[in-house]
């Protein structure tokens, strides 16, 4: 028997939180976003000045302390109690975060945190990132892929930002969005790439309605 995990990787703006969102409200399960917590450990070292660097960034992180809290939206990044769901989705915590994803230590870290939340629910949680079918939950039960072309994917992260879309914008993120897939997809440790058991699905000309109703109806089947 596997994990009673529906695990959602992809690039970043592949719409994977939305859908795991979406997907984890119709199971009645919880949802836990990974990249929440490389994005929290990058904006605690940023606002400490402290080198990208392992042990001291996971001590950091320790020190801090940085948790997911369970709310009733879902778990919710804090540092020392403050809630930091808005912090850390600024373009300086982008910028920086893919360097900081890279470094080991780090990485362990935070898929213990991933785990320990996971493990409070038995009946099955939802997760996205970029390696939770390859190295978090190899054996969750339904791994999913999502991909989207670059300039839809683009368009929807200034959308998501409440960011202005002229074709400069345009240009500007798709090129932001090559350099952090080319980081994540080239680092030695846990790359961004499907399981070769995951379910690809190519998001492009879908709504997240559709995206959500097929990715429920294989959670179902895996998890009977
Ligand atoms: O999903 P999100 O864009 O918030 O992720 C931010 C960054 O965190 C990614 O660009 C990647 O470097 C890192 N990440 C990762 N592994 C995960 C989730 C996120 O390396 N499972």
């Amino acid at each position: 028997m596997g994990s009673r995990v529906v695990a959602i990787d992809g690039p970043a703006g592949s719409g994977k939180s939305t859908t795991a969102a979406a997907v984890a409200r119709a199971l009645g399960m919880p949802h836990v976003e990974s990249g929440t917590l490389y994005r929290a450990v990058t904006l605690a070292a940023l606002d400490a000045a402290v080198p990208v660097e392992g042990p001291r960034l996971v001590a950091l992180a320790h020190a801090l302390p940085i948790r997911l809290d369970l709310t009733a939206s879902g778990f919710r990044p804090e540092i020392a109690g403050t809630d930091v769901s808005e912090a850390i989705r600024t373009e300086r915590v982008t910028a920086h975060v893919s360097a900081v994803s890279a470094i080991g230590e780090v990485r362990r870290w935070v898929n213990e945190e991933v785990r320990r939340a996971v493990a409070r629910y038995p009946a099955g949680a939802v997760l996205d990132g970029r390696d939770i079918g390859t190295v978090v939950f190899p054996d969750a039960l339904l791994k999913i892929y999502l991909t989207a072309a670059p300039e839809e994917r683009a368009r929807r992260r200034l959308r998501q930002e409440g960011r202005p879309s002229d074709p400069d914008d345009l240009g500007r993120e798709v090129a932001e969005l090559a350099r952090r897939d080319g980081a994540d997809s080239s680092r030695a440790l846990a790359p961004l790439m499907p399981a070769p058991d995951a379910v690809l699905l190519d998001t492009s000309g879908m709504t997240l309605e559709a995206q959500v109703a097929h990715i429920v109806a294989l959670a179902r089947k895996a998890f009977s």
